[in-house]
């Protein structure tokens, strides 16, 4: 079923409804009514003859037909026979207010279990319990009680919080922000962030998609619909609090790296979602994406009456990222010929602290025509001859004849720039606090705009081994072995195309000897031990063996050491290894998330990945384009193309490794978590050597 019925309901009927002012049971209804809804409207409460004016039925059968719309707020305990009721006479949408469900316990998520199992059965859809209600501007519906109803307005609003919802209504209401709905989703029991963004989505009225969420329920699935709908429409979310996958349980350098914020990041990346850390934030960057154009391009001008906060624009333009516009030359022609000799024909342009409305109206209409201009921020200090109203008004007049590029406005000040700021939001020009504050929604639009002009994701499937990989695993998990040892972990890798270093297991110092001497020098030794994960943590790793008598020195004192301090260790022998003398070393690693499923990393490697965590985090399966951001987004990537006249190495070769790995844990759900560290990568055109890994597994064997 779709959303409409919650949306545009002919009728509403309120079970619960309340003569008492005060109670939640009259307000929604004193809401319905306020809000000028122009359905018909049945209040339900057997004990009064009518609410607010209206005549009382004394339950939903008795009023003869059925309602679009069915809002519960009686006692959490009464809800499951109102549910059953709303079943009998076959409603389909219902929004359940009542609290204490869920959220108080084991006995309220039972309560809950019960009405959805009800609703679920009767083909109801069931927003809440424990919410807010649903606002619908443009359908003139309040069914809330969580203030009064905003301004019609392209912005779409869904809350896992209710009072939060109550704060962005009080200060959407100040400001004269409009929306196409609010839906507090409450415990969403039924009705999810899913549902939501897919019905906002295909809603005509919506142009921006805007919410706080604590927990995404379906992951794969949002993410996907996320993706989709982010190319027609920008989803800007605020989200807390973290998936709590993993990080403690982690025995790879990259579980102990992904902290639950990371898949959101990842998840948000891929799915072009704009995140933002406050309401603030959120509204200053809805409003641009509601009443203005997406620019083309992020060459910005800034239009001022003042030096200081045209150089803080200018600034914040550089620091962000974005290109401070070079005007065309006939553009400064004409501003310097209707501008007074004084003024910056050059951006920022400066209109003078004289300037009255006029000067801005030229400037801003001159400006407009210019292409090598995607973005205009007017700013305004509000000075002695300064005319905020006149001004304001002659900013939404020029941008609405000429409306291509987006127009975005900083009037500084409060009491004496007030009468603009309004005349601004009637006109649907987003109005700013701060120059920084304008910048920073400009410099959102202009990725946004990037994202959906991204190339389409090809996913690069190499040629690779799956039997040898399944028969590996298989093994380990009949014998109900997590931790895949090294050997193993290397012939996994090598099935995929990895090339790792040739070596192999000595348990006398005579046997590491003639490996080594077979090797050749110099060699690495390394001990051998399932039990033991960071093997040079205890003194597991020699590196640069040159000759024999270092080979045996090191094999006799690894066995006489390491039992030592780790007499639990079960000691198998002694790795000897060739040695990859040239090259750097990196981390490709994966942490699987419950929700998003496997998270990629990569990162600075070697002994100190935890210390420097210069890592980054993408969603598998990989793109050669993602491979090579992951790396762009790192430090580590600008040693890796050769700083102060050392050579780059091959980075391709890096972003190759990611893919490998990427499709590695696409095909093998059962791999939990593995890295490779380090993986050591020379110049170009030398394969890089996947030196130690560990890959631990779950699942049943079958
Ligand atoms: P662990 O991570 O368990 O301590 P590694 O096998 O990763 O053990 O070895 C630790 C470090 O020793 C590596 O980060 C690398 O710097 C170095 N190293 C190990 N094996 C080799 C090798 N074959 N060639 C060059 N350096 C190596
Ligand atoms: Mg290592």
């Amino acid at each position: 079923m779709s959303m409409e019925a919650f949306f545009s309901p002919r009728s509403v009927a309120v079970v619960g409804a309340s003569r008492e002012k005060g109670k939640v049971g009259h307000e929604i209804l004193a809401s319905i009514v306020r809000g000028g809804y122009e359905g018909k409207i049945f209040p339900v409460n057997p004990k009064a003859a009518d609410v607010e004016g209206i005549p009382c039925h004394p339950d939903l059968k008795s009023i003869g037909e059925t309602p679009d719309l069915v809002v519960i707020v009686v006692p959490a305990r009464v809800v499951p026979m109102v549910m059953e009721e709303c079943a009998a006479v076959g409603a389909k949408a219902v929004v359940v207010i009542t609290a204490g469900f869920k959220e108080v316990g084991d006995d309220g998520k039972a309560l809950e279990n019960r009405i959805l199992g009800i609703a679920k059965r009767a083909g109801i859809r069931m927003i809440g319990p424990n919410c807010l209600g649903v606002m619908v501007p443009s359908h003139k519906l309040n069914a809330s009680f969580g203030g009064d109803l905003p301004v019609p307005g392209g912005i779409a609003y869904l809350s896992q919080s209710g009072a939060l919802l109550a704060a962005i209504l009080d200060l959407a209401n100040a400001n004269g922000i409009g929306f196409s709905k609010l839906v507090s989703i409450g415990n969403k029991a039924d009705v999810d962030e899913l549902d939501l963004i897919r019905a906002f989505g295909q809603d005509p009225e919506t142009k921006v998609i805007a919410g706080y969420l604590e927990s995404i329920t379906h992951g794969n699935a949002f993410v996907r619909e996320a993706e989709g709908i982010s190319a027609e429409k920008p989803i800007l979310l605020m989200k807390s609090g973290g998936t709590g996958a993993g990080a403690a349980a982690a025995s790879s350098h990259t579980g102990s790296l992904a902290g639950g914020e990371t898949a959101y990041e990842a998840v948000f990346e891929r799915a072009g979602i704009v995140r933002c850390s406050s309401i603030k934030e959120q509204f200053d960057h809805a409003q641009a994406f509601a009443q203005q154009p997406l620019p083309e391009g992020d060459r910005v001008a800034v239009i001022t009456n003042a030096g200081g906060p045209g150089i803080m624009a200018a600034d914040a333009i550089e620091r962000q990222g974005l290109t401070f516009a070079t005007l065309a030359e006939d553009t400064e022609a004409r501003l310097a010929e209707g501008l007074p000799a004084a003024a910056n024909i050059h951006n920022p342009i400066d209109v003078l602290g004289d300037a009255l409305a006029d000067r801005y109206e030229l400037a801003l209409d001159i400006a407009l025509d210019d292409p090598n201009i995607d973005v205009v921020l007017v700013l305004l200090t509000p000075q002695a001859m300064t005319e905020c109203a006149a001004t304001a008004e002659a900013i939404v007049r020029v941008s609405k004849a000429k409306p291509g590029k987006p127009v975005l406005a900083a009037f500084m000040g409060a009491r004496q720039v007030g009468e603009g700021i309004q005349a601004l939001r009637q006109g649907g020009i987003p109005q700013y606090d701060s120059p920084e504050a304008a910048v920073a929604t400009i410099r959102v639009m202009a990725n946004y705009v990037r994202w959906r002009a991204r190339p389409k994701r090809v996913v690069r499937l190499f040629p690779v081994n799956r039997r040898r990989v399944e028969r590996i695993i298989d093994r380990y998990l009949r014998r109900h072995l997590r931790e895949i040892g090294e050997m193993e972990s290397k012939e996994i890798l090598e099935a995929y195309g990895f090339v790792t270093p040739k070596g192999s297991l000595a348990t006398t110092a005579e046997q590491a000897e003639s490996i080594a001497e077979q090797l050749g020098y110099p060699v690495v030794m390394k001990i051998w031990s399932p039990d033991i994960v960071h093997k040079s943590d205890v003194g597991g790793v020699k590196v640069g063996l040159r000759k024999a008598s270092d080979v045996r020195d090191a094999f006799d004192l690894m066995m006489y050491r390491i039992p030592k301090k780790m007499p639990e260790a079960d000691i198998l022998g002694v790795l000897v290894q060739e040695m990859c003398s040239t090259g750097q070393e990196v981390i490709l690693g994966m942490n699987r998330d419950p929700r998003f499923g496997p998270l990629m990393m990569f990162g600075m490697g070697g002994i100190m990945v935890e210390v420097l965590k210069d890592v980054s985090f993408y969603l598998a399966p990989l793109t050669a384009q993602e491979a090579r951001q992951m790396l762009k987004n790192t430090r580590t990537y600008q040693m890796l193309r050769g700083v102060r006249g050392q050579e780059g190495v091959d980075i391709d070769a890096v972003a190759e490794g990611l893919q490998r790995l990427s499709q590695l844990v696409t095909e093998f759900p059962q791999i939990q978590e593995m890295d490779i560290n380090p993986y050591v990568v020379g110049l170009v055109g030398t394969s890089p050597i996947a030196v130690d890994a560990r890959i631990s597994v779950e699942g049943s064997a079958d």
